[in-house]
């Protein structure tokens, strides 16, 4: 599995240190922790943990604040909390010979009684509930009459010295396997604080709190999680032993901090050293232009760039006629123009005498590149290269007399081992979220340290854009250009497809044109539940006849994919039925309407660059979701989209709501392992690391 390498776990690295001849007490193996042989060893590896410091960074799935237990009298439904208990009954119950079997043990603390239901009672379940025997319970109640809670936690009070470790006190609950119960874990995680808490190294880079002003917070910004600076951080050591048994509650928040700015600063201190090797190695091709180009481009162009183009590309420029290789990341939310910026730059680095190479994730995407800069291009003189997995190198001959040289276009198809990217000055990647950084690093191999431009649709988060691209300067299109129509974004059952097609009839009868989108190809590649384009195909035609229906999905040959495109472009075909593979680029001005059904199987990012394809003409434009879901979940984040049309927003909820994985797109995110920081929540964190890697490097 490619591993981009600026991606690598931190893991080692902040346990300090010259590789020395033996590793450090940190790198034992977990048996070197008392109480772990090699069966316990094996359960542990399940959770990941292989060395003394993967259990003493194991984090705490919760905390149960064990100094005071509630009453079982005052537990309340539905409530989850922890109460101390005898067993007064206990017993398995049979419906009939033969059948299930249900295991229920009732517990007395002196205030009420509680019922416990085991659904699956398992045969040990007798003895360990054994009448007498005091536990801990833990669970959310479904009845109070009688008090019920059913599979809960449950832990046995034994009494003697263990009441240290795990009642009287805040403990930690862990992540868990079979055979590992809460109070193992705990144990281990205490042994090993125990034997090697005063062992646990400060990074490699020192105490982190000498470094002083780096760590002063924002002004004015300071979020609710942030540390409080003026006590200062606790040692990475102090750190460690309160995630585990914090004296209160709050200290969590504080040795997580600590823990998590660790890792950002080792993750951001392989960033930004990659970057400076890059620095020093790499001269850059001199590809600032002189505009004898872009002057004709620009006025054919028909529209005027606008205020954040412009300014994007004179950051541009000066990269591109700087002392180091550009390496900038252009931002821009969908329809904002980000094609024409790549192709002023393109110009630039092609007025220098140099070759660019433009790589996009889907074939449709680059043929409709290659249209476009064929017609920009051509009467300039410049060659234009298709390089896909259908279509190779079909060369546009170059009009005009003073040749200039070649702009390559194509997908992952330009990565092929063979094809040739001569004299390459500036290597440009659209829709970058869809590769990963080792398919980036491949194009810009094929050169001598081009120039490179990749540009996403996909507003990344602050601290995604700090993490993933923080080797990348960052250009930024915070503005649409003037004269597009609104968008509408509606959410609804698919009890209103049928006025929902009236509408769509209509909008098509006044001369627009529709995008509908599914989640599946086939039916057979899904439950009856989800909606597949195939099939619906047929459904949508006959609802919308006589207008013209395509269809469009990764199975279909490239051909024909390219001829329903240019039906669709010719407005030959009113409505296209499409997969998510439309997703990304594609532009048809006239197309005002996007219907997305079983919308709650699509991420919020995609839903937005979905929703991107409409908007883009003057009129007013409406984008429809249809979904029957009913969880929580999916309501908040359809809602998120109906609210707001700010990318930004949306990728901000989304991060929140599901995590990095959609975001970063395909295998990024697994490679990033951080235990303690939270990609979604540490901006603060993040940036700081950032000043310390920095302070650090120098
Ligand atoms: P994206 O940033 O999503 O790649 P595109 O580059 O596809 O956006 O541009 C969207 C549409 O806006 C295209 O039809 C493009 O021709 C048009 N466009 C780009 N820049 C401008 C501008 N400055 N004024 C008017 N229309 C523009
Ligand atoms: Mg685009």
């Amino acid at each position: 599995m490619p591993n981009p390498e600026h991606l690598v776990p931190p893991a080692v690295a902040i346990s300090g240190g010259e590789p020395a001849a033996a590793p450090l007490p940190m790198q034992w193996p977990v048996t070197a922790v008392r109480g772990v042989g090699s069966e316990r060893a094996k359960l542990l590896a399940k959770l990941d943990i292989h060395t003394v410091e993967d259990l003493l960074l194991h984090k705490p799935r919760r905390y149960e604040d064990r100094r005071k237990f509630l009453p079982i009298r005052d537990l309340k439904l539905k409530e989850a909390a922890t109460v101390r208990g005898k067993i007064v009954a206990a017993g398995v119950k049979r419906w009939k010979r033969g059948e299930r079997a249900m295991f229920e043990c009732v517990f007395d603390d002196g205030t009420a009684r509680l019922h416990c239901r085991w659904w699956q009672a398992q045969p040990w379940m007798e003895d360990w509930y054994a009448v007498n025997r005091e536990f801990l319970v833990y669970g959310k109640p479904d009845s109070l009459k009688p008090r019920n809670i059913d599979h809960p936690e449950t832990e046995l009070v034994e009494p003697g010295e263990d009441e240290f470790i795990h009642v009287n006190r805040i403990v930690p609950v862990h992540a868990l396997t079979d055979g590992l119960t809460a109070r193992v874990v705990r144990t281990l995680v205490w042994q090993a604080l125990e034997q090697f808490e005063a062992q646990v190294p400060e990074p490699a880079w020192g105490h982190l709190p000498a470094v002083g002003s780096a760590l002063s917070p924002t002004p004015g910004k300071t979020p609710a999680r942030d540390l409080p600076f003026l006590t200062g951080l606790p040692t990475r050591a102090n750190a460690v032993h309160m995630v585990h048994f914090p004296e209160e509650l709050t200290d969590v928040e504080i040795g997580r901090q600590r823990l998590a700015l660790d890792e950002f600063t080792a993750l951001q201190i392989q960033i930004q050293s990659r970057r400076k090797k890059f620095e020093v190695n790499a001269r850059a091709l001199p590809c600032g232009g002189d505009n004898r180009l872009m002057k004709p481009f620009l006025a054919a162009l028909g529209f005027k760039l606008t205020g954040a183009q412009t300014s994007v590309l004179r950051e541009i420029r000066a990269d591109l006629g700087g002392e180091h290789p550009m390496r900038r990341l252009l931002q821009g939310d969908v329809g904002s123009g980000k094609t024409a910026v790549a192709a002023c730059s393109a110009l630039m680095a092609l007025e220098g005498g140099f070759n660019v190479a433009l790589m996009a994730p889907t074939e449709i995407l680059a043929e409709q590149h290659f249209r476009n800069f064929q017609k920009w291009f051509t009467p300039l003189g410049i060659n234009l290269a298709l390089q896909t997995g259908s279509q190779k190198t079909e060369n546009a001959a170059p009009t005009g007399a003073d040749k200039a040289g070649t702009l390559y276009i194509g997908t992952h198809a330009l990565l092929t081992g063979g094809f040739e990217l001569p004299q390459l000055g500036l290597v440009i990647i659209d829709e970058q979220h869809k590769f990963g950084v080792t398919q980036r690093e491949a194009l810009v191999r094929k050169g001598n340290y081009p120039h490179l431009l990749v540009m996403t649709a996909t507003p990344i988060p602050r601290t995604l854009g700090l993490t993933l691209y923080g080797d990348l300067d960052v250009s930024v299109i915070d503005e649409l250009p003037a004269g597009r129509g609104s968008i509408k974004t509606f959410v609804r059952t698919t009890e209103k497809l049928p006025k929902v097609f009236e509408f769509i009839r209509e909008k098509i009868t006044a001369g627009r044109q529709a995008y509908i989108v599914y989640p599946r190809v086939d039916v057979a590649d899904t439950d009856k539940d989800i909606k597949a384009v195939t099939k619906e195909f047929e459904t949508v035609k006959k609802a919308l006849a006589p207008f013209q229906a395509g269809l469009l999905h990764g199975r279909i040959k490239p051909a024909e994919k390219e001829l329903v495109m240019a039906a669709f472009r010719a407005n030959k075909i009113q409505a296209l039925v499409a997969t998510s593979l439309i997703e990304v680029g594609v532009d048809v001005p006239n197309a005002t309407v996007m219907l997305i059904e079983n919308a709650e199987h699509f991420g919020l990012a995609q839903l937005h660059q979905l929703r991107g394809r409409i908007g883009r003409g003057a009129h007013e434009s409406f984008c429809i979701l249809i979904s029957d879901a009913l969880t929580d979940e999916a309501q908040a984040r359809l809602k998120i989209l109906a609210d707001t049309t700010d990318g930004f927003k949306i990728a901000e909820a989304d991060l929140k709501l599901r995590g990095p994985g959609e975001l970063l797109g395909q295998r990024q995110s697994g490679s990033m392992r951080l235990r303690f920081g939270n990609l979604a929540e540490d901006l603060n964190l993040i940036r700081q690391a950032r000043v310390l890697a920095a302070k650090i490097l120098a």
